[in-house]
């Protein structure tokens, strides 16, 4: 018997799969869809050896010190600090906006003083700063707001500035200085050997087995576990019940070139012209040496893979409904960024985890009773939704005997993933990441649990 299925190997699923399995030597089973661990932070090596990030640039930076700390644990870093240009009026300018842009875009020399002032001559006053739109136009006035924005918004979303909420461009501030950072973080690095090793190194734990290429649906009912941790889309755990939340997806085209470096800066926006949003180069990212490079083109789009939720009003409301259904559904807990419906970066994502991890362990604390009864103070309830459904389903309700194997190719990575639990067998083939690890029961140590004298 499992004590948590964990939907999603993401840095939701990831963190709370290690925190509960090294901390409270819960026994988990990490399950994914898709055929690797990661989640959208997910690399690999693609055929021409680049280091390539499958579903787009992923940059970590965060001033989370805890955050930083929690996953020194897993990597080395690699000190990185991102830069964009911005291709308008067909000059390659930084964005942020910055002293470097303006003075280059209109041939001007002014200082920071000088700037300040001329942004608040630009600047429209709006009442309220409601919308994407509002925070632009408020801080740089309508020109720039056309140059920078209003484009690129209305390709990457599908809809215009003036309906989404402020906190959408309120991501990419202004400056009057010439700082040509994308991000000001105080922690601003890669990890060193990439995302992926880094989610090996953290579910390389004897408590932790991995089922890719399983979608829950395929094992709710087959594997016994106790309680449920969920980071799909939190719509499509409730079957769409109240109408579907809009996510944005995105297509990627991989192009990779026989030169050591393609474009002059890591990212380059392009907010104006064709259909796609920016190009990133990943080896400026990644600062691997190597003869090839291999760069990514965004295509947005409202089909395909979830990507972004898309914060508007109208989708928060949604969002509450099913926010309320989450809260009195037992023993299932939801986190990360399609779970919470937020547009969290990747930083914000593992502090949510680690926050809910921090609640799960209060409330599981066991008191060892000094005659050897142990009680529990939290709510290690059996008779959940879940649970009923797995008692039925497997005649005794115990999984006795659940194992996992995991075959390892030619690199170190698992290929094939075979769960049995004793009621026939379960099988998930791919070529996805696995952290080798895979075989036993991961017996109990009891560890982790905090003891207390009562008398
Ligand atoms: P995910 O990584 O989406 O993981 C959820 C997992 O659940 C997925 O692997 C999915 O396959 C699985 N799943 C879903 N439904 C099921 C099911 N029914 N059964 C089984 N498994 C299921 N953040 C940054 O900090 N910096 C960046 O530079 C950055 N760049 C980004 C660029 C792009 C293009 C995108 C899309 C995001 C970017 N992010 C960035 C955000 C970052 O990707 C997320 O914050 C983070 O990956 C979210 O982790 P998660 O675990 O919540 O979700
Ligand atoms: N944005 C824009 N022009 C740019 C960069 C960003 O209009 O050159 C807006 C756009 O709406 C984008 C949002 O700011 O979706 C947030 O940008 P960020 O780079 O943070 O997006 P992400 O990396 O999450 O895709």
């Amino acid at each position: 018997m499992f004590d948590y299925l964990i939907v999603g190997a993401g840095f939701a699923g990831s963190t709370l799969a290690e925190r509960l399995a090294s901390q409270l030597n819960k026994k988990v089973l990490l399950i994914d869809k898709r055929n690797h661990i990661g989640g959208n932070a997910y690399d690999k090596f693609d055929d021409a050896g680049v280091l390539i990030h499958q579903y787009g640039p992923h940059i970590f930076h965060t001033n989370a010190k805890s955050v930083f700390d929690y996953l020194t644990q897993f990597t080395k870093w690699r000190q990185y600090q991102h830069r964009v240009l911005a291709c308008v009026d067909g000059q390659l300018v930084p964005i942020p906006i910055n002293l470097d842009t303006i003075n280059t875009l209109y041939g001007l020399k002014l200082n920071s003083s000088e700037l300040e002032k001329w942004f608040e001559s630009v600047a429209e006053k709006r009442e309220q700063i409601r919308t994407s739109e509002d925070v632009v136009i408020s801080k740089v006035g309508k020109e720039l707001y056309e140059k920078f924005f209003r484009n690129y918004t209305r390709k990457q979303w599908g809809i215009d500035p003036s309906e989404l909420d402020a906190s959408v461009t309120a991501r990419v501030p202004t400056r009057t200085n010439r700082d040509g950072r994308y991000f000001t973080d105080s922690y601003q690095a890669m990890p060193l050997h990439g995302y992926t090793r880094m989610f090996e190194n953290m579910l390389s734990h004897e408590n932790i087995k991995i089922m890719l290429n399983t979608d829950y649906h395929e094992i709710m009912d087959v594997v016994p576990f106790k309680k449920m941790i969920f980071t799909g889309p939190v719509d499509e755990y409730f079957d769409f019940r109240f109408g579907k939340l809009p996510y944005r997806s995105l297509r990627f085209e991989f192009e990779t070139h026989h030169q050591k470096q393609y474009q002059s800066a890591p990212v380059i926006n392009y907010p104006n012209d064709y259909a796609y949003t920016r190009v990133t180069e990943f080896k400026y990212l990644t600062g691997q040496e190597c003869d090839k490079t291999t760069i990514v083109y965004e295509y947005p789009q409202d089909e395909g893979d979830p990507y972004y939720p898309v914060p508007r009003g109208e989708n928060a409301e949604l969002y509450r409904k099913y926010a309320a259904l989450a809260e009195e559904t037992p023993n299932v807990h939801f986190a990360g960024r399609l779970a919470t419906y937020k547009y969290y970066n990747m930083d914000q994502v593992v502090a949510q985890a680690l926050t809910l991890y921090n609640k799960i362990a209060a409330s599981e604390t066991e008191i060892v009773i000094p005659s050897g009864t142990t009680v529990s103070t939290g709510s290690r309830l059996t008779n959940g939704k879940r649970d009923a459904t797995h008692a039925g389903s497997n005649g005794n309700g115990n999984g006795n005997g659940a194992t996992m194997q995991a075959a390892t190719n030619s690199n170190g990575n698992r290929s094939t993933a075979v769960l049995s639990n004793g009621n026939g067998n379960l099988n998930a083939k791919g070529n996805g990441h696995g952290n080798g690890n895979g075989n036993g029961n991961g017996k109990g140590k009891g560890k982790g649990h905090r003891e207390y004298s009562v008398s």
